[in-house]
Order: structure tokens, then C-alpha cells, then sequence
């Protein structure tokens, strides 16, 4: 059945070269049942990892039912491991944290079969392991585990058990009954190889041979091969092959899916820690730039019910370290009257003058500031009353003492009823309600406008005005309204050329420009602040992946020695990092959208949640996630078993 013509296999150490299998030629029948034994280090485990198509000689050619394998892929070898030998090592290696029968199952997914539980649970009968099916590895003792391992290499009904060390770790309790259970496989027509150390368990077969520094020093038959029954003959070398090959199948991305999911459930805690780094990410991400966005909107949207035509007329220079060092110039109503003469590139003009004011309401008091207006402010500062009326001009020159409230000063005094009519006082002076501003926001809200003319003689006493507010005909010609304004106030005020800066003429559209600047970078300091987290939470993900990479190459060497091809390998680790990546990035959406909801209900502030930043944390991460999910696992399914299998 199995044909080894001088086959070697070197290891190099560093200079070194270790001959591990040294021209061995070899060959076993079917339903032999044959031990290797030699001292630790004689090349045994090697010559049996050839057997096994676990790994490929150097030299030499192997011939398995008369056809040549030495140079078959790796993916055909996987077929072979799948469809011919079982495999059973000294170390077990069952699947941690996984029940025996889904351990047993493993080959059969690889081998693409299907009825997985029934064979699975045939075979744990087989080796006479009862009522084990649902116990984990942690839950069975060291004979129990290793005859899952057996019933596992028996799942595929394979033609050979390569056995390397069965015994190796177990009590001789436990030592006898593997024995008995390879000792009845044999009975049963399979073909047994078993290397061992110990002479006692060598004798126990019907063949042995003796490999010494990677020769094969000796190769007796103790022990006659028995006759066969009907029930355990030997099938043809054609029949077998054939059978063999159409027994191979293919495992679907489908099966997969139960497999990745439930290396997730049984390594719940590196699952966890994985979907807590991008949900972190991705939900910080989300609700920074919510929150950046939408003080962004907020301001923008504030600036432009200004109107950007809008210039600002002011008493005083640019002060440095506090201090005017250019003079002071005081306008007056008259200027404000001057500026509206200028027809052609100012529309409206109003002046202004602030204070406090002590209001009181019936029983109700409440202090805000007082704001003197011209009656043109409705229109330049799109203050039209949501109830009521603004005043007039009429009301202006006559210094009529109305009253225009806004919200929060109608809700302290009135709460919700209509204060349109009613008599208030202001510093105990009585003004009639004529109206209630537009809401404009919490810091604007607290106010109340009355004609400039009556603030000034009759509620603040004052001569001057705080400020000039002037709408220009056209933004296009902002730059000449400012200049003639400044030529009115310069020539009103006979001022010297080195007082020209002892008043300001601002202008709406630069202060807007300012403004978006400076959310702008909020919103950048805000986002970059999103991105560390992002990244924190990627080089979480990344510092997951790469420790459990260890634990997963074991477990992929298993894998592949069971019968797992290379993609199978990959897109069971596909899926597992997609689902963790989805999962994670999912709840980290809702918890940015839920943090985003928090600040704004709580703290007040304006959220705005973009696709944008979902788009961009989920990309991000996912991307982390699947780099350093699958990297390693791609660098692990290409090594040979062996090598995954040894790997510290
Ligand atoms: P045995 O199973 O008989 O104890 P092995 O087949 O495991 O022996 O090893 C045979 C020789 O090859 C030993 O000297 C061992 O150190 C060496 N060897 C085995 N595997 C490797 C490897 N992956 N890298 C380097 N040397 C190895
Ligand atoms: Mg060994």
C-alpha cells in the first residue's frame, strides 16, 4: 500500500545540518500493524510526518497505492491527510474549549461531508468513550482526550492511523486502554503505525523497526500477519485509490461559518476585547465629529443671520495689552444720522446702546440687559417680532417708552402667557410690550430692545452711542461704504490723522471668515482627537490579534493537519475578523450616535452626526481589523503543519 524509496529529510541548525531521515526505503501493507521505535532524537516523529503527508521528504519518493506523491502541493497533501491517514500525536491537540465531538467533527468539515454529528458521535463509540460528547478537553482526562483524538483520526475512514507517542503522556491505566483501542482498530482491518520509545509497547504489534540516527538499523516481523474474514478483507489497490478519490470533497464558505463563530464564542474574551477596540474607535469618532460638526453648523448658521453686508461702527482703536493707545472718539446720534445720509451705499442704519435693567412683572422680577435700537435694527439684524410689532419711527423721535422682549425675559416674567399689551417695568419705569423677539439662542435671548432715543434720556442717561450698525446697499461695494463712512466720522470729528484709529469700522463678512475659521479648527482639534482614539482603539485590535497569534498557529497547524486546505484556513478567519469588525463597528455606531444624543439633550450642545465619519471609523477600522486578523493567519496556513504545530 505504502512504498518509501530513499527518502531524506535535513534540518538546518544555524551551520549545521541535522540528517534527520537518512536514505530510508520502506514498505507497508495494508492492515499491517508495525511499530518504530528508537531512541529520542532517531528521526522517528520525521519519518512518521512523511507518512503522513504532513510533511514532504527532500529526497526520495513516496508511492501510495502505486502513485507517486513526494511532489504532490500542499493543498493535494491536505486531500491525502484528509482521505488516507489519520493521525493521532503525543500532545493530543485537541481544539481547547471546544466538546469532544465538535473536535471529532473537524475533519470531516475539511473532507466537506455532511452528517457530521451522527459520524462523530459513531466514532466516540468506537474508541468506547461514552457520554463525553458535550465535555470540553478541560473536562477529560488525558486517556479520554487522546482516544477523541483517535475517534477524530477515524472520522474519514482512513486506511492508515499514524500513531506517534500515543502513550507518551498518559498513566499506564490509561496507556493500556489506548493500546486495546488501536490493538481492536487493527482487528478491525485498519492499518496501525505506531512509534514509541518503549520497548514493551513495541512488542505489542506484529512488526517492529528499529531506525537509529535516521537509518532503519533493523526490521523484524515478530508475529504472523493473521488471515483475514469476509468482514475486515483487504479491498484492491485500484479499488482503494478509486474510492479515495471520489471520496475527496470540498468545504463550502458556508461551513465556515459555524466553525468561525464558534472559535469566537470559545475565546470569548479575546472576541470581546477585539470589538471593545473598535467599538471605542468608531464610537468616539462618531460622536467627535458630531459634535464638531455641529458647533460648526450652529456658529455658521448664527453668522449668517447677520447678514453679511453688514458693517459695525465703533467707539474706540484695536487695544493692545489693554490699553488705546490711538484716543477714544465717542459717536453720537448725529453721526448715525450723518451715515444715513450716505444714500447710495448704505440701506439702513441704527445706533445702539447697552445696559442693565432691573424688570419686574407683577410679582415677578428679573434682571437682563437693555439694549436702545434704532427702529431700522428689525430689519438689519432680522429681529422681526414673532408676536407683536416692532416700534417705529414715530416711536423713535417721540422716545415712547415700548418694549420688545426677548424669549427668556417673557418666560421669567410671564411664563407662557402673552405679554403683548401688558405694562412692565424697567428700573421701575413703565414700558408697554409691543412685541417678542425671534428666538436666536440661549446667550441672545436674555434681552430687551427699546428705541435707542428713550434708553438713552430717559432709562440709561447716556449721550453717546455704544455702536453703529450700518447695512450696505451690495456687498460689492462694502470696501467704499466703509471708506465713506470713515470719512463722515473723521470729518464730523475733526480728527487728526493719528486719531483716524480711534474708531472701528468692522465688517460682518471678515468676522463671519473668523468665526468659520475658528470652528473650523474646534471641529479639526475635535476630529484628530476622534482619530488618536481611532487609532488607540486600532492598535487595541492590532495587540489582540498579534498574542493570540501564537494560540492560533498551534491551532492552525491542527487544523491543516486534520485535512485543512489553505483557503479553508482563511476563510474561516475571514469571517471570523468580518463578523468581530461588523459587530464591533455596528454598536460602535450606535453608542457615538447615543453619545452624541447624550451631549446634546444634556450638556445642550448641537450634535451633527455625518456619514462622513461613519464611513471613515468603520473603513478604518475594519480595515485594522482585517489586517491584523488575517495577516497572521495567512502567514500561518501557509507553513506546513509541522511547523505550525511546533510553533512557540
Ligand atoms: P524522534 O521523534 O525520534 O525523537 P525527530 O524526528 O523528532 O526524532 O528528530 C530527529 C532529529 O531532527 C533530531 O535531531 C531533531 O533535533 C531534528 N529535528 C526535528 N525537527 C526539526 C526541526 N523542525 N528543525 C530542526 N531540527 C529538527
Ligand atoms: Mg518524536
Amino acid at each position: 500500500m505504502i512504498e518509501l524509496k530513499n527518502i531524506t529529510k535535513s534540518y538546518k541548525m544555524g551551520d549545521m545540518t541535522v540528517q534527520a531521515v537518512n536514505d530510508i526505503s520502506l514498505k507497508i501493507e495494508q492492515g499491517e500493524y508495525l511499530a518504530i521505535i528508537g531512541a529520542s532524537g532517531s528521526g522517528k516523529s520525521t519519518l512518521m510526518h512523511i507518512l503522513g503527508f504532513l510533511d514532504r521528504p527532500d529526497t526520495g519518493t513516496y508511492t501510495v497505492f502505486g502513485e507517486d506523491v513526494s511532489k504532490l502541493k500542499d493543498d493535494k497533501l491536505a486531500i491525502l491527510r484528509s482521505n488516507i491517514a489519520g493521525f493521532v500525536f503525543q500532545q493530543f491537540y485537541l481544539l481547547p474549549r471546544t466538546k469532544a465531538i465538535e473536535n471529532v467533527e473537524l475533519p470531516l468539515i475539511y473532507a466537506g461531508k455532511k452528517g457530521l454529528k451522527k459520524t462523530a458521535h459513531e466514532k466516540l463509540e468506537q474508541v468506547e468513550l461514552f457520554n463525553r460528547d458535550g465535555h470540553t478537553p478541560g473536562e477529560l482526562s488525558g486517556g479520554q482526550q487522546q482516544k477523541v483524538a483517535i475517534a477524530r483520526a477515524l472520522v474519514n475512514n482512513p486506511y492508515v492511523i499514524f500513531a506517534d507517542e500515543p502513550t507518551g503522556n498518559l498513566d499506564s491505566k490509561s496507556k493500556e486502554e489506548i493500546m486495546k483501542t488501536l490493538e481492536d482498530l487493527n482487528k478491525q482491518g485498519k492499518t496501525v503505525v505506531l512509534v514509541t520509545h518503549e520497548k514493551e509497547i513495541a512488542e505489542r504489534t506484529r512488526r517492529i523497526i528499529t531506525v537509529f540516527d535516521g537509518k532503519i538499523i533493523s526490521d523484524k516481523r515478530i508475529k504472523e500477519e493473521p488471515v483475514r474474514t469476509a468482514g475486515s478483507k483487504i479491498l484492491n489497490a485500484k479499488e482503494l485509490l478509486a474510492r479515495a478519490k471520489t471520496n475527496i470533497g470540498e468545504a463550502l464558505i458556508m461551513d465556515h461559518i459555524p466553525q468561525a463563530l464558534k472559535s469566537m464564542v470559545s475565546h470569548k474574551m479575546r472576541t470581546v476585547l477585539s470589538m471593545l477596540g473598535i467599538l471605542i474607535g468608531v464610537g468616539a469618532v462618531i460622536a467627535m465629529m458630531a459634535l464638531g460638526k455641529g458647533a460648526e453648523d450652529s456658529i455658521a448658521e448664527k453668522l449668517a443671520s447677520l447678514g453679511s453686508n453688514l458693517l459695525m461702527v465703533r467707539p474706540g482703536g484695536r487695544t493692545v495689552g489693554g490699553v488705546s493707545s490711538v484716543g477714544y472718539t465717542r459717536l453720537t446720534m448725529e453721526d448715525a444720522e450723518a451715515i444715513s445720509q450716505l444714500k447710495e451705499k448704505v440701506k439702513a442704519v441704527a445706533a445702539s446702546v447697552r445696559g442693565n435693567g432691573q424688570t419686574a412683572f407683577e410679582n415677578k422680577n428679573w434682571s437682563t440687559s437693555i439694549q436702545g435700537a434704532g427702529f431700522k435694527y428689525e430689519q438689519i439684524r432680522a429681529a422681526k417680532p414673532e408676536f407683536g410689532r416692532f416700534f417705529t419711527e414715530e416711536e423713535q423721535k417721540a422716545r415712547t417708552k415700548v418694549a420688545v422682549l426677548g424669549v427668556t425675559v417673557v418666560e421669567e416674567l410671564f411664563g407662557t402667557s402673552n405679554p403683548v399689551g401688558k405694562v412692565i417695568k424697567i428700573n421701575k419705569i413703565n414700558f408697554a410690550v409691543i412685541g417678542v423677539l425671534p428666538r436666536k439662542g440661549p446667550d441672545q435671548d436674555d434681552i430687551i430692545i427699546i428705541p435707542v432715543t428713550t434708553a438713552m434720556y430717559r432709562l440709561l442717561g447716556k449721550k453717546y452711542v455704544d455702536s453703529i450698525d450700518v447695512e450696505a446697499t451690495d456687498i460689492e461695494t462694502m470696501e467704499e461704504a466703509t471708506e465713506d463712512i470713515r470719512q463722515v466720522i473723521i470729518k464730523r470729528h475733526n480728527l487728526k490723522k493719528k486719531q483716524y484709529n480711534s474708531f472701528q469700522i468692522r465688517n460682518m463678512a471678515d468676522v463671519q471668515e473668523t468665526m468659520r475659521s475658528m470652528t473650523k479648527t474646534m471641529s479639526t482639534l475635535l476630529g484628530s482627537i476622534a482619530a488618536i482614539s481611532l487609532l488607540v482603539g486600532g492598535i487595541g485590535i492590532m495587540n489582540i490579534m498579534l498574542v493570540s497569534v501564537t494560540e492560533r498557529t498551534k491551532e492552525i497547524g491542527l487544523r491543516k493537519a486534520i485535512g485543512a486546505q489553505e483557503h479553508d484556513i482563511l476563510f474561516q478567519f475571514l469571517i471570523e475578523s468580518i463578523v468581530m469588525t461588523v459587530i464591533g463597528g455596528v454598536i460602535g455606531i450606535l453608542l457615538g450616535v447615543v453619545v452624541a444624543m447624550a451631549l446634546a439633550s444634556f450638556a445642550g450642545w448641537v450634535v451633527k452626526i455625518t456619514t462622513y465619519s461613519i464611513i471613515l471609523s468603520t473603513v478604518f477600522s475594519t480595515a485594522i481589523g482585517l489586517i491584523f486578523g488575517i495577516f497572521p493567519a495567512r502567514k500561518a496556513a501557509k507553513l506546513n503543519p509541522i511547523e505550525a504545530l511546533r510553533f512557540e
